[in-house]
């Protein structure tokens, strides 16, 4: 049987709970027809939340924490805290996602995408890899050298934008059409060509950028943020860590 979990945060990144049908099960790792939980990738960590049996008859219907996502093949496979569990293949389950993280990785990850905006406009720097945090974030680009009088302006264009109120909207394009937009590759080698339809995220008219993550509604719910640390890492690679003010 192929199996492909359906992605439920690409059509609502603020749905908190779902159903599904458990498809597989190996031990303590978990796999749904369907599922909210976000897997560890593209620098922005798991989700972590729990499931439970969806049976309204039942009244031993436990929480099992789910401490780990991550993508097997076009599967999201969820770690169990415990392979002590009575979850089977093909039983009906409840997921709840852990809001409070979710949320704060989701403010972090469309703030990245206005700081890269930003430093794309003033450099043309393309994005080399980025890690969301909880407590702060960062962004590389492949840039010969900041100028680190120009780090406190870049943070006050991203401030800028994030104040005017932007919506934060998603659409499928074709790959060919895609691709004639130029800020929309700044991730630099993703996208294998086997996608034909690529997932744009839009910032107002401003930026669009090809991602596959969880994003705020609006650039007023990430607030204003502060440029921590402008580092070197390596030739032509540099670092901007920051965070939520
Ligand atoms: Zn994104």
């Amino acid at each position: 049987m192929i199996l492909i979990t359906q992605l439920l945060y690409l059509d609502d990144s603020y749905q908190k709970e779902f159903k599904a049908t458990i498809t597989n099960v190996d031990n303590k790792f978990i796999t749904l027809d369907k599922t909210l939980f976000y897997p560890n990738s593209g620098g922005q960590p798991t989700d972590i939340g729990t499931i439970s049996k969806d049976d309204n008859d039942n009244n031993d219907n436990i929480e099992f924490k789910v401490v780990f996502a991550k993508k097997q093949g076009a599967d999201v496979v969820l770690e169990l805290e415990t392979e002590d569990h009575n979850l089977k293949e093909g039983d009906s389950i409840k997921g709840i996602i852990d809001w409070n993280i979710r949320h704060k990785y989701m403010r972090y990850h469309t703030a990245s995408h206005v700081i890269s905006y930003v430093v794309y406009k003033e450099t043309g720097a393309l994005i080399t890899g980025n890690q969301l945090g909880l407590e702060k974030s960062r962004v590389d680009f492949n840039l010969e050298n900041f100028d680190r009088e120009k780090i406190k302006e870049y943070e006050q264009k991203a401030n800028n934008i994030l104040k005017q109120n932007l919506e934060v909207s998603c659409e499928g394009m074709p790959r060919e059409e895609a691709f004639k937009i130029p800020s929309v590759l700044k991730l630099k080698n993703v996208l294998p060509p086997s996608i034909d339809i690529i997932r744009i995220v839009k910032i107002g008219d401003l930026d669009a950028q090809a991602c596959g993550g969880t994003h705020v509604k609006n650039t007023q719910e990430i607030g204003q943020i502060e440029i921590i640390k402008a580092e070197n890492k390596g030739k032509d690679n540099r670092r901007i860590v920051f965070k939520l003010k």
